[in-house]
């Protein structure tokens, strides 16, 4: 039996998958990734490093320069397109969605809103380090995001006024219900019945902790990344590829089974 078809089989029986995405499918789409050496912004003489300007602190000293990496990162993700491999998780979404007694989630460590772009749904998708096009309250007097208005270069909270910033999770930040549901996410894993780990490096904790939580359930996991984390390895199978290369493969083969 081949890679492909062993995963096909396990999909066929599984009641729930669910996929999680990281930097890795947005590079195939030209956004640059946080950890590689194309993630710095230069500004001026100046070179930034994501883990300077991505935190709290940074925001409180210098919320101007925060923002004005954050537009131009709006920027560049509205330059981008979403790839075969966004289009195909959106496709598996709808296909599950029409299948009796089966569901589908994807989880994203993407800030980008491609896989919205690509037509997967708020309802089944879990932003766990949020969205760029979306700012809130820096107070948190709402919970409410906000769009990004495009003529002002340091937005506020349209409710109390204070200033208003990145729809984010920083790194000097923790993980939590309300914004980046820990929770919800960690349940999912206890009840996943297989699950596709798709360019991600795991040096974030929920995510790891989702596939951690999946290998010790012994739940298939299959690991799809041109540079892989060796979970593969400990997993279903491992396909050291680009993910808008297989994942359609994936999909389409899945969707003759369960047509
Ligand atoms: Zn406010």
């Amino acid at each position: 039996m081949t890679d492909i078809n062993k995963v096909i089989a396990t999909m066929a029986t599984s009641k729930h998958i669910v996929i999680l995405t990281g930097a890795g499918i947005s590079a195939e789409s030209g956004i640059p990734t946080f950890r590689g050496n194309d993630g710095y912004w230069k500004k001026g003489s100046k070179n930034y490093h994501p883990m300077e300007l991505a935190t709290l602190s940074t925001f409180h000293q210098q919320p101007e320069l925060v923002w004005e990496w954050y537009h131009y990162r709006r920027g560049v993700c509205k330059d981008a397109s979403p790839n075969p491999g966004h289009y195909a998780s959106a496709k598996l979404e709808k296909l599950i969605n029409s299948a009796v007694g089966k569901k589908f989630h994807l989880i994203t460590q993407n800030v980008d809103g491609l896989h919205l772009r690509a037509g997967s749904t708020l309802e089944k998708t879990y932003q766990i380090h949020g969205n760029t096009n979306y700012m809130r309250c820096v107070n948190s007097c709402t919970n409410s995001l906000y769009n990004i208005p495009d003529d002002e270069q340091l937005p506020h909270c349209p409710e109390c006024e204070a200033l208003a910033r990145p729809h984010v999770l920083w790194f000097d930040e923790v993980y939590d219900e309300t914004f980046f549901k820990i929770q919800t996410v960690s349940h999912l894993a206890s009840g996943l019945d297989i699950l596709f780990v798709v360019g991600t490096t795991l040096q974030t904790t929920l995510p790891y902790r989702v596939v951690m939580t999946a290998l010790n359930r012994k739940v298939p996991v299959v690991e799809i990344n041109p540079e892989p984390t060796g979970i593969g390895e400990r997993g279903l199978a491992l396909f050291k590829e680009k993910s808008g290369e297989i994942l359609p493969k994936i999909v389409d083969e899945y969707e003759k089974v369960i047509k």
